[in-house]
């Protein structure tokens, strides 16, 4: 599936700049981890944390990577016959040529499936899910949670297992009666589930964030109990980092449901710090009723003292606020962060995705700062 090509160029033809530039912009901005992946999977190549892995050019048969080291200091340290190549090409073959019927977007999330898999990783799934709404009722003032009926196979313990849902779903209109174009979609997080004792059924929480006349709020609103709900694919979020080290989770509310579910299940025996957004002083109790695991129950006052919560108003840049607030957290301790896991938004995610990295010296691994709204 993968091909080294050193510095030979290729005689593809790339693809026309109006069907690549948003997905390049998109990937190399927020899925660098993902490349890194399929450099390991197809080319049998483990990147070092200090290169930074791009896409260069996409055709219709594949995709040309590009690794290039990002600290080039650290580069001359080194003894010469330990330096990495300073730019490595890849080229990395879609299973089908793109064309009218094949998407980027398909081939993209089937290199990702084949490259998780090949590697023992969990991946997207590309597949329909069904839930049956049992109940319906605010979590905290702006959060609708949806108690729902869900497959058997559902995880149990993953924070931060999303899915994608069809808010104009109908399970009575066949796929080929609606149009790609005409869905509307939006993630959302198994904020837990459970196998209910009586019934032996697989139960969950969906959380959504109600702010304002909102396809996502008003679909979870809309969903009286018996509705069915249909996802279109699975997401498990990237956690696996968090077991070991000093962490620092930041989330808002499309992703305190997935910090809520971390907390539940935390194991590592270091107490993560937690800074927690909300535009309303009231949804701070959403975190007030959440069981800790064990490890977490055991540390005196770890609410009091780890849980940091900020306000987001128009009137404060909220980049420069967390910065500061982790700042001030750190303040005459010594700990230093290892590990960082966030969720925001796409504006928010990119400033603090390079501030954090650089402040904490954090490989791409380490550091993992998603999108999971966009300013409309
Ligand atoms: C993997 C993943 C998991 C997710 N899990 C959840 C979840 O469990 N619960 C959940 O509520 N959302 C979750 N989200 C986000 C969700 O998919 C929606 O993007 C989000 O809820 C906004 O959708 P909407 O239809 O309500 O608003 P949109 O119509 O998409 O947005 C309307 C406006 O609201 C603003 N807006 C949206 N969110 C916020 C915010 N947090 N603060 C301030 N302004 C905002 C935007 O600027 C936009 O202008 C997840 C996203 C991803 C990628």
């Amino acid at each position: 599936m993968s091909q080294v090509v050193d510095n030979l160029y290729t005689d593809k033809v790339p693809l026309p700049v109006a069907t690549k530039t948003k997905f390049m912009n998109h990937v190399n901005e927020e899925h660098q981890d993902e490349l890194a992946l399929f450099v390991e999977a197809f080319a049998d190549t483990k990147l070092s944390n200090e290169m930074a892995v791009v896409v260069a050019e996409v055709y219709s048969d594949g995709l040309l990577l590009e690794a290039s080291v990002q600290n080039v200091g650290l580069l001359l340290n080194l003894e010469a016959d330990a330096r990495p190549d300073a730019v490595s090409q890849f080229f990395i073959e879609f299973e089908n040529v793109i064309d009218e019927t094949i998407t980027l977007k398909s081939q993209y999330i089937n290199l990702l499936q084949v490259a998780s898999k090949k590697l023992g990783k969990q991946a997207i799934k590309q597949q329909e899910r069904h839930f049956t709404v049992i109940d319906g009722y605010y979590a905290s003032p702006n959060m609708f949670r949806l108690v729902v009926a869900a497959p058997a196979d559902t995880p149990l313990n993953h924070a931060g297992y999303a899915y994608l849902f069809e808010m104009n779903a109908d399970v009575s209109i066949s796929h080929e009666s609606t149009n790609a174009s005409e869905k509307l979609q939006r993630y959302y997080t198994l904020r837990k589930a459970w196998q209910d004792a009586e019934t032996q059924q697989i139960q969950g929480w969906v959380d959504t964030y109600i702010h304002g006349d909102t396809p996502g709020g008003n679909w979870a609103r809309a969903a009286l109990a018996g509705t069915q709900l249909k996802s279109v694919r699975d997401y498990p979020e990237k956690i696996a980092h968090l077991n070991d080290g000093q962490c620092l989770l930041i989330c808002d509310e499309t992703s305190i449901p997935t910090v809520a579910n971390l907390l539940e299940n935390w194991q590592n025996p270091i107490a993560p710090i937690v800074i927690v957004v909300t535009c309303d002083v009231a949804d701070r109790v959403y975190l007030q009723d959440i069981e800790f695991s064990q490890t977490l129950a055991q540390i005196d006052n770890f609410k009091q003292h780890n849980i940091v919560h900020i306000l987001n108003t128009p009137a404060i840049n909220l980049p420069d606020t967390i910065i500061s607030t982790i700042d001030s957290c750190l303040e005459a301790t010594s700990i230093h962060i290892d590990k960082i896991w966030g969720a925001i938004s796409a504006a928010d995610a990119k400033v603090l995705r390079r501030q954090l990295k650089a402040q904490f010296d954090l490989s791409r691994q380490d550091m993992v700062m998603k999108v999971y709204w966009r300013a409309s």
